[in-house]
């Protein structure tokens, strides 16, 4: 998702389907879990029996059966773990490609019951406009890609644009990429974007969500969260604490890590395939502009509202993303140098990008 679910009012669905980052998740394995715990708190409450479910707690983490469980996990997050790309952080990923395609199919036919009658057709020309911007960004990020597996999955994939035409003043600038390679746009975005350098800014994060597979990593750690909401919850009988501790401490604060690693993926990205990466902060300062209307519009703020709203989203705030692109510059011009593209520039180089979208 390009920016935060907070600030936007784009709902993808009431029951909340995976996009690219793979943040909007409510599965039903979730749901169920919260009907039972609500059906556990009613009957401990009925019965007043908190000492039964410390009890029942303590009996828990002693029992044989728990520390062989324990150990299984242990076993089981040591043999997953690897190191995301760039940012070379260690994390958890056990979800193999087929499923993560497979979850992306099962969001796809959600999105597409919402939004399948608002789909601008193909023959409109800006279908040609994006998909030259992502023909260029798919070539170079997938011979990029130095895990073999992944290029030939990234390579499988039956990559699709869908321009949703909605009206700006309603729906937020936004888009998405899914796991199986359907990549969503916003019309409301495009104004936004401005050029093809602006377009490339937000495919380009998008697409660098995909390779460094933050749907899944995000799907690897679901379980863990579900586990110690339950422990949390039969330690302490409290219900929200599991909810904010969650939200709050570790859902929230790894959202913003993995946006900040797509945004630096995407400018390397773009740098790689020729774009003006120059263009990439004057992108983010139009979307700035574009915050402070809308801001304005629905209920006003200042900066400590806004470092609020920060810490409490699951995206880093407009600002921040700028500064960092700002860092990196010197990295993404060499990158860009080293690149060919000046030949590129001067018609010199033969255009062999493979088309992805026939
Ligand atoms: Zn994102």
């Amino acid at each position: 998702m390009f920016r935060s679910s907070l600030r936007s009012s784009v709902s993808l669905g009431r029951s909340k389907p995976f996009t690219s980052s793979g943040r909007q998740l409510t599965s039903p394995v979730t749901k169920s879990f919260q009907q039972h715990r609500f059906a556990a708190s009613y009957k401990r409450f009925n019965q007043g029996s908190s000492a039964s479910t410390q009890f029942t707690l303590s009996q828990l983490l002693r029992s044989r059966a728990t520390l062989y469980i324990g150990l299984g996990t242990v076993g089981f997050c040591l043999y997953n773990l690897e190191n995301a790309p760039v940012t070379n952080r260690l994390r958890l990923l056990w979800i193999p490609f087929w499923l993560e395609a497979k979850i992306g199919d099962y969001s796809y036919r959600q999105i597409m019951s919402e939004y399948g009658n608002q789909i601008l057709p193909t023959s409109d020309p800006l279908y040609r406009r994006v998909s030259n911007v992502m023909n260029k960004l798919l070539e170079s990020a997938i011979s990029n890609t130095p895990d073999q597996s992944q290029r030939e999955h990234l390579k499988s994939l039956p990559w699709t644009i869908h321009i949703i035409q909605v009206d700006p003043n309603k729906v937020p600038p936004n888009a998405f990429i899914l796991p199986n390679g359907k990549i969503f746009i916003f019309s409301s975005i495009l104004g936004i974007c401005g050029n093809d350098d602006g377009l490339a800014t937000v495919l380009s994060h998008e697409l660098s969500h995909q390779l460094a597979r933050h749907t899944s990593e995000q799907l690897s750690k679901q379980p863990f969260y579900l586990a110690l909401s339950a422990i949390m919850y039969m330690a302490t009988g409290v219900d929200w604490l599991s909810s904010v501790f969650i939200n709050g401490v570790l859902k929230m604060p790894a959202s913003r890590e993995m946006e900040v690693e797509a945004d630096h993926i995407g400018c390397t990205l773009m740098a790689r395939s020729c774009f003006n990466i120059h263009e990439s902060v004057k992108f983010w300062q139009r979307m700035s502009d574009w915050e402070a209307q809308a801001e304005v519009r629905s209920r006003g703020g200042g900066v400590a509202a806004a470092s609020l709203q920060e810490f409490f989203s699951t995206h880093p705030g407009t600002p921040r993303r700028i500064a960092n692109i700002e860092k990196w510059m010197p990295e993404l011009e060499n990158i860009r140098e080293s690149s060919g593209c000046y030949e590129h520039q001067f018609g010199l180089f033969m255009d062999k990008t493979r088309n992805y979208f026939k």
